[in-house]
């Protein structure tokens, strides 16, 4: 039951962020000038708070040092950023463009998230879920003997990645939580770790779905699937088809591709992460 709920989550990740439009300059207004209270009423939890603007629960610990355990006491006021993603002091000497390539998120992005500030002091890097472990080792470096090798045989080409982008022609940054890698539809997709299927079926914008469950906390998911060869329970080995490349769902772009993706558990549900230091392992 808690799982439904939490795939849910995964699909609203596909959704379009709004981003308030300065006229003059075409630039927004920097997304740390744009935060928000909230003051934690008795009955809330920071779930039902993140629900209620559209965030991750994590999102308002990275912000929210007192929430860190999890827990919103009534009566705490609680700073609300715009939509997902944390906080950064920018490091002495090290540019947006350093920033970028450590989140892997695009420098443009970041400049105009960041209000198009030449160097702020701070800024709010979006997309990147908050961790504790933040300060110690660098975000978003998928390491795991549990996942590894291409969901697709031979290399496949990569036609959009993980995180905030600017569609073509469009203003505002979309967040997409999985890389789309290129194939015919019709071509075998593989498991890239041993695991349990948790998910075969339907599953909105996600079309035809496989989700697998792993050790160490992680997940696997395959959509927009042509066919599906799995059964939820079924349990499988690294390298097994699951399925077939299709075009079900809401695929981001017109050409045939697989929209893989690779989650970590944590105790707030399943956090999007950049499939791509799991497939070039
Ligand atoms: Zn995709």
């Amino acid at each position: 039951m808690q799982y439904r709920g939490l795939l849910l989550a995964g699909v609203l990740s596909f959704g379009i962020m709004p981003l308030a439009q300065s006229a003059e300059s075409g630039c927004p207004a920097p997304a740390l000038s744009r935060l928000s209270r909230h003051t934690v009423k008795s009955g809330e939890t920071l779930e039902s708070i993140a629900v209620r603007y559209n965030l991750i629960p994590t999102t308002l610990m990275g912000l929210n040092p007192d929430v860190r355990s999890g827990k919103a006491t009534p009566g705490q006021e609680l700073l609300i950023p715009p939509y997902n993603g944390i906080r950064v002091e920018v490091p002495a000497g090290q540019s947006l463009k350093d920033l970028a390539a450590r989140y892997r998120v695009r420098a443009d992005v970041l400049y105009e998230v960041n209000g198009c500030q030449q160097s702020p002091k701070a800024v709010f890097v979006p997309g990147v879920n908050w961790s504790p472990n933040e300060a110690t080792k660098p975000a978003l470096v998928g390491v795991s003997s549990v996942l590894s090798g291409s969901p697709l045989t031979g290399s496949s080409a990569i036609s959009l990645g993980f995180g905030w982008y600017l569609p073509n022609g469009a203003t505002k940054p979309v967040f997409h939580s999985g890389t789309d890698l290129l194939a015919n539809v019709g071509t075998p997709v593989q498991a890239i770790g041993d695991g349990t299927v948790a998910f075969a079926g339907n599953q909105s914008t996600y079309g035809n779905l496989v989700v697998i469950n792993h050790q160490q906390g992680y997940q696997t998911r395959y959509a927009q699937l042509a066919k599906i060869s799995v059964k939820v329970g079924q349990t499988i080995k690294r390298g097994a088809t699951i399925g077939t490349v299709g075009q079900t769902g809401t695929p981001t772009t017109p050409q045939p591709h697989l929209h893989f993706e690779v989650r970590s558990n944590s105790k707030l549900g399943w956090v999007a992460e950049d499939p791509i230091a799991f497939i070039r392992k």
